[in-house]
Order: structure tokens, then C-alpha cells, then sequence
């Protein structure tokens, strides 16, 4: 509806401001794409949502869940020679079977920002800084930021010999927040001891400060040299984003995070604010999906923030400011053979930038300013056969309740004015 397209709107314009001022170039995807494209990556989750079915070719094609693959892919083709980095954005639509409650829809718009090209933390800091500031430029005074990296996880459950289908599986699990289940997984998969208590300790830590996760990772994980790497990574991409001005209050951290999404390899983040129990915006590193669509191996960082979640999230907060009303002028014949001028004095108006409706219900004059005081116009351009024939027009001013007469060629600047 009118009032809720304006609301995804003004939101828009702060995603494209942080386009123009970031670098990052827009893109658009086709709607409709092959199964294969989400098949491979998604994750299971996605996957189960997804709405499939055959195009009268027989093809299975997808509505897109999401856009991060569709860049991917494109990334792999089409740009596949463009210099690096590329700093890609869009604003789309995606559709996931999702059970409809209040913040998910099976039709939702996601804004994203994808920098392909660079493995380097300041890229991953790079997407952690503009998300906070797409929240600070529209309003929201708190939330979190709760950043995770795979390669944590998925380094132990590597050196305990679990395939990448299980690890999928087991960080599926933890994305649901089923830590019992994933517990009782990597027992059945024969994990070690120590193992199954580490991850079970990684699960109790919970959500930490930066610096309290960085120091409890060193000690959970110092059997584990593959997660050496990933430790020292999220160390280096939390103390960019600190240095970079983020409010360390806001930035929390679990070592045992995981998202949905089966195609990360590195950070991952999402964002919340107290008063809604899901995410406005997630993202992370995703270094393998390009080359896995044809591309050279290309590492990647990117996020996805959901327009309709964060309109909502505004709305509750009471952060989203009505724009001022954009009726203005009402241009209105007196005479049906005046028809045609009022269209063309409209015209007029409009070369000038000055918003002006003609009055097209063949109403009176008397039943039409009426509707328009109530409408909130602030003129209404009469034309009468007398004046019109001189080359004037009436303006009369709605809130003032006043009137004069003014020559056709001074209606702009009368009415700008
Ligand atoms: P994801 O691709 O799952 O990481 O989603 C990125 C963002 O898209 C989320 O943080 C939400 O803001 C938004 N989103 C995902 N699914 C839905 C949905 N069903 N309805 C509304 N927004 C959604």
C-alpha cells in the first residue's frame, strides 16, 4: 500500500546513499533463475523453501531465495575479467515458503552489498561498518551486531574427520539454536571426548565482548591448530571494525555461531535489536561460491539487510518520520471545452517541478475545493473561461482561503514561490 511502499522507500534511499558513498555499483538479477543455482549452496534450510517448478521447457527453475548466488554467478561470467575489487549492491525481491508470522514474508525485499575480490579483514570490516551505519543513518539507537566465524567450527569438526555434508548438517543445527541435537550428531559420528566438550563449552560461553571472545577462544580452541587461523582472523576483522569507530557495545560475539546459508568461509554476522527476536541484516564471507560457479577463485564478503524487517523494526520503535504531504496544486476547468488547457497548464507546472493534479471527476467547483482542503492541496488553479481567454488563471490559496488572479506565465514562479 502507498503508506508502506514509502516507508520501504525512505529506507531504499539510505541502502542507495550507502551505495553512492561506499562505492558500491547496483545490479540487477533475473527473478527466475535454474534450481542449480540454489541447489548447491543454499543450504537446507533454503532449500526446503524454495519455490520450484518446471518452465514449460521442462527446466527446474527457482524464484530467487536470495541474491548472493545470482551475484556470484554473474561475477563468474559476465565479470569474470572486471578488475578487482568489484563492490557490488542491489535492492530485490526474494521468495522463501517461510511460514508467514510478523517479519517474515514469502515475498520480501532484501537490499545487499557484496566486495568480491579481497580476502583481507578490512573488507570484512568494510561490511560490518556499513551495516552499523545503515542502522545509525536510519534511526536505531540499539543493537547488536552478533559475529561469528565457520571456520571455527568447521576446523574442528575437519580435524575430527566429519565430511562437509555432516558439518553442514551439524552447523544447521546450531543455526536453529538445537544444541542438544547437534551434541548428540557429533556423537553418533564418533567425535572425541574432548571434542563434543569443546563444542559444548562453545555453546554454554554464549554471546561475549570482542575481547572476551578472543581470549576464551585462545584457551577452548589450543588443541585445535585449524582454528588457529580463523581465531586470528575474527581477531583482526573485530579490531578493524573497533578501530573503524563501531561502538564495541555493539558488537558481540559467539564462537559458536552458525547461519543458514551453506556457502560461508569465514565471518559471519547478523544483526538485532532488542524489541524483535530476528535478524535485520546477515551476512559474511563467502570465499569458494564464485569459483564454484566456473569462476577463478575469487574470495568474497558481502551482507544482505531485510527491508520489510527493518521497516517493521522502525514502525515499533516509532523511528519512521511521515514524509510532509506531496499534494500541492489541483488544476481545475470551469468549463468542459477547458479541459485540454488544464491538462496543459498542469504540464506547465510540471516542467517547473511543482506538483500539480487536474480535477478529472467533472466535479463542480464548489465539491472540488472542498475535497481538495480535505485532500491537503494548498492551491487550486482555476480556469475560467473570462480569465483563461485573457491569459490568466485563478489561484486560490486553500489554507488561506484567499484568491487572485495571475497570468498563465507567472503561475510558476507565483506557485513556487
Ligand atoms: P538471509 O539471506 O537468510 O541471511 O537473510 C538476510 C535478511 O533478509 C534477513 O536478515 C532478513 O532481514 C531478511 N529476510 C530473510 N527471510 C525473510 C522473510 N521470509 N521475510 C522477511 N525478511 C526476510
Amino acid at each position: 500500500m502507498p503508506k508502506d511502499l514509502a516507508k520501504r522507500r525512505a529506507i531504499e534511499s539510505v541502502v542507495r546513499e550507502l551505495f553512492r558513498l561506499y562505492g558500491y555499483e547496483e545490479i540487477e538479477t533475473p527473478t527466475v533463475e535454474p534450481y542449480e543455482l540454489f541447489a548447491a549452496k543454499s543450504g537446507e534450510e533454503i532449500r526446503q523453501r524454495m519455490y520450484v517448478f518446471k518452465d514449460l521447457k521442462g527446466r527446474m527453475v527457482v524464484l530467487r531465495p536470495e541474491m548472493t548466488a545470482s551475484v556470484a554467478r554473474v561475477v563468474a561470467t559476465k565479470l569474470r575479467t572486471a578488475p578487482k575489487p568489484l563492490r557490488l549492491g542491489y535492492i530485490a525481491n526474494c521468495f522463501r515458503y517461510d511460514e508467514p508470522q510478523r517479519g517474515r514474508y514469502r515475498e520480501f525485499w532484501q537490499a545487499g552489498f557484496e566486495l568480491i575480490g579481497s580476502s583481507q579483514p578490512e573488507a570484512d570490516a568494510e561490511i560490518l561498518l556499513l551495516s552499523s551505519e545503515l542502522m545509525d543513518r536510519l534511526g536505531f539507537s540499539e543493537y547488536v551486531i552478533k559475529v561469528g566465524h565457520v571456520g571455527l567450527l568447521r576446523g574442528v569438526l575437519g580435524a575430527e574427520g566429519l565430511s562437509e555434508e555432516e558439518q553442514n548438517h551439524l552447523m544447521g543445527l546450531v543455526d536453529k539454536a538445537k544444541y542438544e541435537e547437534a551434541i548428540g550428531f557429533l556423537e553418533s559420528r564418533r567425535a572425541s571426548n574432548d571434542c563434543v566438550k569443546l563444542v559444548r563449552e562453545v555453546f554454554e560461553l554464549g554471546w561475549l565482548s570482542p575481547r572476551e571472545a578472543v581470549e576464551a577462544g585462545r584457551k577452548l580452541f589450543s588443541s585445535y591448530s585449524e582454528a588457529d587461523r580463523p581465531l586470528e582472523n575474527l581477531e583482526e576483522i573485530l579490531s578493524l571494525t573497533l578501530e573503524a569507530g563501531v561502538d564495541s557495545k555493539k558488537l558481540s560475539v559467539s564462537l559458536g555461531f552458525a547461519r543458514g546459508l551453506e556457502y560461508y568461509t569465514g565471518m559471519i554476522f547478523e544483526v538485532f535489536v532488542p524489541q524483535l527476536d530476528i535478524a535485520l541484516n546477515g551476512g559474511g564471507r563467502y570465499d569458494n561460491l564464485i569459483e564454484l560457479f566456473g569462476g577463478p577463485p575469487t574470495p568474497a564478503v558481502g551482507c544482505a539487510p531485510g527491508i520489510d524487517r527493518i521497516a517493521l523494526a522502525m514502525e515499533m520503535l516509532g523511528l519512521y518520520q511521515e514524509p510532509p504531504p506531496t499534494k500541492y496544486a489541483i488544476v481545475i476547468p470551469l468549463e468542459s471545452e477547458l479541459r485540454g488547457a488544464a491538462l496543459r497548464v498542469a504540464k506547465i507546472l510540471h516542467e517547473a517541478g511543482i506538483p500539480a493534479e487536474v480535477e478529472v471527476m467533472g466535479r463542480g467547483l464548489s465539491r472540488t475545493l472542498s475535497h481538495a482542503s480535505k485532500q491537503g492541496y494548498k492551491y487550486a488553479v482555476i480556469l475560467g473561461k473570462r480569465e483563461y481567454a485573457s491569459g490568466n488563471v485563478v489561484v486560490r490559496d486553500l489554507v488561506r482561503e484567499e484568491q487572485r488572479e495571475v497570468p498563465i506565465e507567472k503561475l510558476k514562479e507565483f506557485l513556487a514561490s
